[in-house]
């Protein structure tokens, strides 16, 4: 079976969903293998095991393109997927690069096929599926999160360090420091798998605030419309669509947000899309799986009432 590398981030907390997510996609194409840059300890390797990781590559350092560049050419995968954050896409375009190889990015699904990995994307306005396979060389894939729920399939694990140290030609440019964003006990809006969007139909800041306390009830994320962010309601990173954030949440819940195409383009990939919209011909409604038609200042409350009863008394 060819094997399919798959590039996994990982932190503190150990290993980042979105790796879980393209272990469970990779091993519809061939046989996981993982790719760790720095350490991986016990914990992580033990994760990557269950979710699937026959082998767990470790690159040394910071990963550089060159290291990743001469492990795939020593293993010749079938693909190489990598989660499309906008650092993944630059390693995946990096990558892709030196390997001469072709690239497809923000891939919504992905299958196999005799003649290789299919990558379905979400084109025009999230109008339409393009359906593509990359036609030389390995197929380098960035995967958007969501696009699976990460599923255990356990095998124990073999850790292979990189080789001896690949020369780098050195970088354009040198990170000096990082400031982590404080996320505010929140999960980022790109991977959530719940998030819960409100628009102009919230009616002002304070009204926002009902739509945060849902989120936080749910675990999700806060997301909005143009029109919530442009009044001032929210922050403008939590703006979704075509010129915002690209979401494909398990639950996309929105309020007070009619539907226009540059709104819908950036969540109708989401699974589940319940609307709560006081007009029942908001274009918004096409796209729900279930909708409430009401003022979402009663509905909400209720909501979060509920899911507090069901729930029990939070710690
Ligand atoms: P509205 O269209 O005004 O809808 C408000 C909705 O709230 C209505 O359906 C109303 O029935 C409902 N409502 C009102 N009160 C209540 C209540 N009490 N309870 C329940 N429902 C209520 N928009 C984006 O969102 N993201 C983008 O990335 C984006 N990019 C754009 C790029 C370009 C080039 C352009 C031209 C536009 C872009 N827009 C974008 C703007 C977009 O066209 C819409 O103007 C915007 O999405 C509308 O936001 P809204 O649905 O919150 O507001």
């Amino acid at each position: 079976m060819s094997t399919v590398l798959v590039l996994v981030e990982h932190d503190d907390t150990g290993v980042r969903k979105a790796g879980l997510e393209l272990l469970t996609l990779a091993r519809r194409l061939g046989e996981p293998a993982a790719v760790v840059v720095g350490d991986a300890d016990a914990a992580v390797v033990a994760t990557l095991g269950r979710y699937g990781a026959a082998t767990v590559h470790t690159l040394p350092g910071t990963g550089s393109p060159a290291a990743l560049t001469a492990l795939v050419r020593s293993i010749s995968p079938a693909a190489v997927l990598i989660g499309s954050s906008p650092a993944g896409k630059e390693v995946a375009a990096r990558l892709a690069v030196r390997l001469d190889a072709g690239l497809i990015t923000d891939a919504v699904d992905v299958t196999g096929s005799p003649e290789g990995p299919v990558a379905t994307q979400s084109v025009f306005a999230g109008e339409w599926f393009a359906e593509s396979r990359v036609r030389r060389g390995t197929s380098v894939i960035t995967v958007r999160p969501n696009a699976v729920i990460p599923a255990e399939a356990p095998v124990e694990p073999r850790v292979v360090p990189a080789p001896t140290p690949v020369p780098d030609d050195g970088p354009g440019a040198r990170l000096v420091s990082r400031q982590p964003k404080s996320a505010g006990g929140r999960p980022a809006l790109s991977d959530a798998p719940v998030v819960v969007a409100g628009g102009r139909g919230v009616g002002s800041a304070d009204g926002f605030a009902l739509m945060e306390r849902l989120a936080d009830a749910l675990g999700g994320a806060v997301g909005a419309s143009r029109a919530a962010t442009d009044l001032g309601y929210c922050p403008h990173e939590w703006q979704v669509g075509q010129t915002g954030k690209t979401v494909a949440p398990q639950l996309y819940l929105a309020g007070g947000i009619s539907g226009a195409i540059q709104h819908r383009a950036g969540m109708q990939g989401s699974r589940t899309i319940v609307v709560i919209n006081k007009d029942p011909k908001a274009p918004i409604f096409e796209l729900a799986d279930f909708g409430v038609v009401g003022d979402l200042h009663t509905i909400v409350p209720a909501l979060i009432d509920e899911i507090d009863r069901r729930r029990g008394p939070r710690s």
